[in-house]
C-alpha cells in the first residue's frame, strides 16, 4: 500500500517549467482523468458538474496516481463523487465557523503571538474535503490594500513575533506580490518568523523556482513551511528537489496531513508517511481530524478510530515521526488535542 512505485507515466509532464504554464494545464474534466488512469468504465458513477466543486489536478501529481486503480489514495482525494451530494448531519458549508471573518478581513488572530493572513483564495488542487469548495473565492483576497490594512494591525501589535501565510494557497501568488509582502515585512521589527502554509511544493513542486528561492532565501528572518502531503505516494523526486532547494534557502520543513478515510486511515499508510517525508527532510506536525465541510462527510474517520490509528503509530516510531492529532474547535486557544 506504501511502496514506492511512482505509478505508471500516463501524462508526461509537459516540456514546460513555467509553474503558472503548468497551473493551466491542470485536469479538470473528471472523465479525462479517468480516461488517463484506465479507468474510463467508472465515468458514469460521476457526480453532474463534479457536485459544485469542480475537480482540478496538476498533471504531475496524476503521474503519481496508480493506473487502473480506483482506489489509488491519491486519485480519491480528487476524484468527484456521488458521496459528496448526500446531507449529513452535522456537515456544513461554514466548518470552521469564521468565514465571515476571514474574506472580510484576511488576518486571523486567534492564537497568542501568531497572526495567519489569508493572503489567497485560490489554490492549484482542488482537494474534495476542503472547505473552500463552499467558498470559491478567488485572488482579490490579496488584493492591494488588503496587505496594507493586515500590516497596519500588525504593527500596532508588538506580541505577534509570527506571521503565517495561509489561504487557499499563499504560494499561488506570483513572487512580485510575496515581494511586496516581504517588504512590508521589514517595518515590523516584532515579527521574527514568517511560516508559509502550502500544498503547493507537492502538487506543483515546480513553483518553487529560482525567483521564488531568490525572494524566499533573502528573507532575514526565521523561515518555516508547513507542507501538506497526506500519503507517501504524494512525494516523488520532483518533490524531494523542492523541499531541498527550500531547505538551502533556510526553511524548517514540516508537514500537516489530514486523516482521510480510504486515503490515509491504516497504520501502514501513516507509518509509510511518517518515515518517507523524514527521507525527503520534513518533518510530520499536525495529523488533522477532518473539518465537518459539507459534501466531505465520506472522508470522515472516527475519533476512536483515530486515537487507535495513534496508539498503534506510537508503537511503531520513533517519537519524532508521530504527528500530534488535533482539531480546529472554534474559540479555542490552540488547535485541541484529540
Ligand atoms: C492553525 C492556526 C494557526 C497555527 O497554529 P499552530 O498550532 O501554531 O500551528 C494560527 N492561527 C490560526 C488562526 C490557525 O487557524
Ligand atoms: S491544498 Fe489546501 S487549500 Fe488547496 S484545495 Fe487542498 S485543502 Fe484546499
Amino acid at each position: 500500500m506504501i511502496t514506492a512505485s511512482p505509478g505508471a507515466r500516463i501524462t508526461p509532464p509537459s516540456p514546460s517549467t513555467d509553474w503558472r504554464q503548468l497551473w493551466r494545464e491542470a485536469v479538470t474534466d473528471a472523465g479525462e482523468l479517468l480516461a488517463l488512469l484506465g479507468l474510463q468504465h467508472l465515468a458514469d458513477r460521476l457526480p453532474p458538474a463534479d457536485a459544485g466543486f469542480q475537480m482540478r489536478v496538476p498533471r504531475g501529481l496524476v503521474a503519481r496516481m496508480r493506473h487502473g486503480d480506483a482506489r489509488d489514495p491519491l486519485l480519491l482525494q480528487v476524484l468527484p463523487q456521488l458521496a459528496e451530494l448526500d446531507e449529513v448531519p452535522g456537515f456544513t458549508a461554514d466548518a470552521v465557523g469564521d468565514m465571515d471573518a476571514r474574506a472580510a478581513h484576511g488576518l486571523l488572530h486567534k492564537y497568542h503571538g501568531r497572526a495567519l493572513l489569508i493572503a489567497s483564495g485560490s489554490c492549484a488542487i482542488n482537494c474534495r474535503y476542503c472547505f473552500r469548495r463552499h467558498f470559491p473565492y478567488g485572488e482579490e483576497i490579496a488584493a492591494a490594500g488588503q496587505w496594507r490594512q493586515a500590516l497596519e494591525h500588525l504593527r500596532q501589535d508588538d506580541s505577534i513575533s509570527e506571521l503565517i501565510l495561509s489561504g487557499g494557497d499563499p504560494l499561488s501568488l506570483a513572487t512580485s506580490k510575496l515581494e511586496e509582502l516581504g517588504r512590508g515585512l521589514a517595518e515590523l521589527p516584532q515579527v521574527i518568523r514568517l511560516r508559509i502554509h502550502s500544498r503547493l511544493p507537492i502538487v506543483l513542486p515546480e513553483r518553487i523556482d529560482s525567483a521564488f528561492l531568490n525572494w524566499f532565501g533573502s528573507l532575514p528572518i526565521q523561515k518555516v513551511m508547513v507542507l501538506h502531503v497526506n500519503h507517501a505516494n504524494e512525494l516523488d523526486p520532483s518533490v524531494d528537489a523542492a523541499c531541498a532547494r527550500l531547505r538551502d534557502a533556510g526553511a524548517t520543513l514540516l508537514n500537516q496531513s489530514v486523516l482521510l478515510r480510504g486515503v490515509n486511515d491504516h497504520v501502514d499508510a501513516l507509518a509509510g508517511l511518517s518515515e518517507r517525508l523524514f527521507a525527503g527532510g520534513v518533518l510530520p506536525y499536525y495529523l488533522h481530524q477532518l473539518d465537518r465541510v459539507q459534501g466531505a462527510a465520506h472522508f470522515e474517520v472516527d475519533d476512536a478510530r483515530a486515537l487507535a490509528l495513534m496508539d498503534a503509530l506510537r508503537a511503531r516510531l520513533p517519537g519524532y515521526l508521530v504527528p500530534r492529532l488535533v482539531r480546529e474547535v472554534g474559540g479555542d486557544a490552540s488547535k485541541r488535542p484529540v
